[in-house]
């Protein structure tokens, strides 16, 4: 049977939407204001708005779509689901459905844990995931500590355990995450990240280092909302060093990075470091809202009920991430995303030549970050740079992402100064969408870079 493609929704119809959104949902809406379109239909990389308009999705949901929109694979496994008539809602009771994401996920997982892992089901959202792991690591060592990296960003739901009953006191202890471009100690490179390093080493060893006992570090292996920040292999398997020699569990938080997104199935392969937690969501739910903890089984100890959540049981999303998970492994996507992500990030670094505003580009796999700056202004004296690095732009890079979005390209901004401008593409995209990326992202930056000029009263003329 042939399918007729819906009319465009009349103009009246999708504004009426939309501003019905603006006067009805929250002011701490977020991609809304950014991104006025009324998604209708949407396909790998492909999203179609209300008005008809066709985008190149470069947001796939913050990074959790792997397999792009609708993946043929994807809504099998759910069709397939509701079609058996297994029950959709089971808190955390044993189904086939969950026997075999689990399975899958295993076979996925780095090192010993492959063969040695204990898995927690939590609420759906990373956040959740995120407050497992806190509440595993402190049950199974006492403490109750936390390190955490400068420009890391793992959820917000602190506030909800906080405000619960028996809320333990969490300290966190920030410890420098290495950068490159924004170099707290000035030098960038392997020099500043062994600085980092080292800072970590001695404040954690300083008896009046103010540091209260550790129960876990957390780490992104690549920043993402920090503003695509890559931790440098060697620095991480420092980490793993420090924080084995002193019998602190390291977590490693693959909400963003993990399913091949990097150019390796978990971002931590590359480095070949083996965490003793790691907190999994977005993709592993195949788009639907799944998140867990896997973990060595010594630290296993927490008692029932230590960690709970209604939705603990969502059959549909347990399905469809393990047809993604499959999909990954069985077609070699990590690998894809490796050579795509490279040829991406070139292409996005030649652009420097023509755009002096393109202050840094950087990121791992499809996980692509382009940091905007204005070469004019004069630098911030309290914030401590490289040296040559000129101050963020963030007008710039809302700029260009309505650009991208008047070219059909939709995008994602983030960086502590919100001035980078995040590609985060489904791992499918094709070679010939990997470069209509980079070229509409050019010609957005061109008439970005035009209006910048013509607003700044003393800007160069040429
Ligand atoms: N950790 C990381 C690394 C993330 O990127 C995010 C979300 N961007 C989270 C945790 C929180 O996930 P959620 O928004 O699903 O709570």
């Amino acid at each position: 049977m042939a399918v007729t493609e819906p009319a465009p929704a009349p103009q009246a119809a999708y504004e009426g939407i939309l501003r019905r959104q603006a006067l009805r949902e929250s002011a701490a809406r977020t991609y809304a204001r950014s991104l006025p379109i009324v998604p209708v239909r949407a396909r790998g990389m492909t999203v179609e708005g209300a008005d008809g308009r066709r985008y190149l999705d470069c947001l796939s949901g913050a990074g959790t779509l792997a397999l792009g929109h609708n993946h043929p694979v994807v809504l099998e496994a759910i069709r397939k689901v509701i079609d058996s008539g297994a029950p959709l809602h089971v808190l955390d009771l044993a189904t086939p459905v969950k026997d075999a994401f689990t399975t899958e996920l295993f076979a996925t997982l780095p090192g010993r844990l492959a063969d040695d892992a204990r898995i927690q089901f939590c609420g759906p959202a990373g956040t959740d995931a995120v407050e497992a792991a806190l509440t595993l690591v402190r049950a199974a060592t006492g403490r109750s500590g936390l390190l955490a990296f400068t420009g890391a960003y793992h959820g917000m739901t602190a506030g909800a355990l906080a405000a619960s009953g028996a809320a333990p006191d969490v300290r966190v202890t920030r410890l420098p995450f290495p950068q490159d471009y924004r170099c707290p100690f000035g030098t960038g490179g392997e020099r500043g990240a062994g600085i980092a390093a080292r800072w970590t080493e001695h404040l954690l060893d300083d008896p009046k280092g103010g540091v209260s006992a550790p129960a876990g570090m957390i780490v992104e292996p690549v920043q993402g909302e920090g503003g695509v920040n890559p931790a440098p292999d060697g620095w991480l398997r420092r980490m793993r060093e420090i924080t084995r020699e002193r019998s602190i569990p390291l977590i490693a938080d693959e909400v963003q990075t993990g399913v091949g997104r990097t150019g390796a199935f978990w971002a931590v392969e590359h480095s070949g470091v083996e965490p003793d937690v790691m907190v999994l969501s977005k993709a592993i739910g195949g788009s639907l809202p799944l998140a867990v903890i896997v973990y060595r089984s010594e630290l296993d100890v927490w008692p029932p009920g230590a960690h709970a959540g209604t939705f603990r049981g969502n059959q549909l999303a347990m399905a469809a991430g393990r047809a993604t998970l499959a999909y990954v492994r069985e077609n070699r996507l990590a690998e894809r995303a490796a050579t795509l992500g490279a040829r991406m990030l070139a292409g996005l670094r030649a652009l420097r030549a023509d755009h002096p505003r393109i202050g840094d580009v950087r990121g791992r796999g499809l996980m692509l970050g382009i940091e905007l700056v204005d070469p004019e202004a004069a630098p911030p004296t309290a914030v401590a740079g490289n040296g040559s690095a000129p101050p963020p732009d963030p007008a710039l890079a809302a700029a260009v992402q309505q650009e991208c979005l008047h070219r059909g390209l939709i995008v994602e901004i983030g960086g502590r100064d919100s001035a980078v401008v995040r590609l985060l593409p489904p791992l499918t995209l094709t070679d010939e969408q990997a470069t209509a990326v980079v070229d509409r992202l050019a010609d957005a930056l061109s008439a970005a870079e035009r209006s910048a000029r013509r607003r700044a009263p003393s800007g160069p003329t040429a």
